[in-house]
């Protein structure tokens, strides 16, 4: 592989975030960002999939044709009767979103997914751009001064992130340049 052509930043980490990470890491050193500090998981629905996607997953280097779903072969009509009404050939692949988040997930690099990263501002500079981010830190200590099992310096701790300038003055702040 070539010399990236300069440094990414894909703020979200869900399934476009993913996409936009691995395509833009054919000419570019990619981080993505994603504010939620676990793992994100699908809500129980399936998605049903287009011919775009396999382009896209192909594009994206995965290997995606064997285990992507179910293979439907037609699409059926029924009236309220439960007769069939029409009938016609329609091949699709049914899918559900952790599969393909899983694909899409491990095929980025892990050390380059920062999970628990929220952005809250851009700021241009000279030769790049800043990115700022409240860290997930500010929001578990948060948690934590609720929490029965903490410490008491953990409860400490967790008092200088009360007010949400507090957290704010607890960003991280992130640099790349554009080359
Ligand atoms: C019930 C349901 C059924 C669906 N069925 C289908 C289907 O059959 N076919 C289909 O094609 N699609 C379907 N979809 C849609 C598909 O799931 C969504 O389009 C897809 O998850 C969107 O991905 P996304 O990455 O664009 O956005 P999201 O999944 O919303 O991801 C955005 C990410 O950005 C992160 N983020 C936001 N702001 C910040 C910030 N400031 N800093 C850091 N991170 C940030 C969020 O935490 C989130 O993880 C369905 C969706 C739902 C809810």
């Amino acid at each position: 592989m070539s010399a990236p052509a300069g440094r990414a930043l894909v703020i979200g980490g869900s399934l476009a975030g993913l996409f936009a990470g691995l395509l833009l890491r054919r000419q570019f050193a990619v981080d993505i960002y994603e504010r939620a500090d676990a793992e994100l998981a699908g809500r129980g629905a399936g998605i049903v999939t287009h011919e775009l996607l396999g382009e896209a997953l192909d594009a994206a280097g995965i290997a995606w044709r064997a285990g992507l779903g179910i293979e439907v072969q037609t699409r059926r009509f029924f009236d309220r009767d439960g007769q069939l009404k029409l009938e016609y050939p329609y091949r699709q692949t049914l899918t559900a979103w952790d599969r393909l988040y899983d694909m899409l997930r491990r095929a980025f690099p892990a050390a380059h997914y920062h999970g628990g990263k929220e952005l809250v501002a851009v700021e241009e500079r000279s030769g790049g751009v800043a990115a700022r981010f409240i860290i997930a830190r500010a929001r578990e200590l948060g948690a934590c001064l609720q929490s029965h099992h903490a410490t008491a310096a953990e409860r400490a701790n967790a008092a200088r992130f009360r007010t949400p300038q507090a957290t704010l003055q607890e960003t991280a702040t992130l640099e790349f340049l554009a080359q």
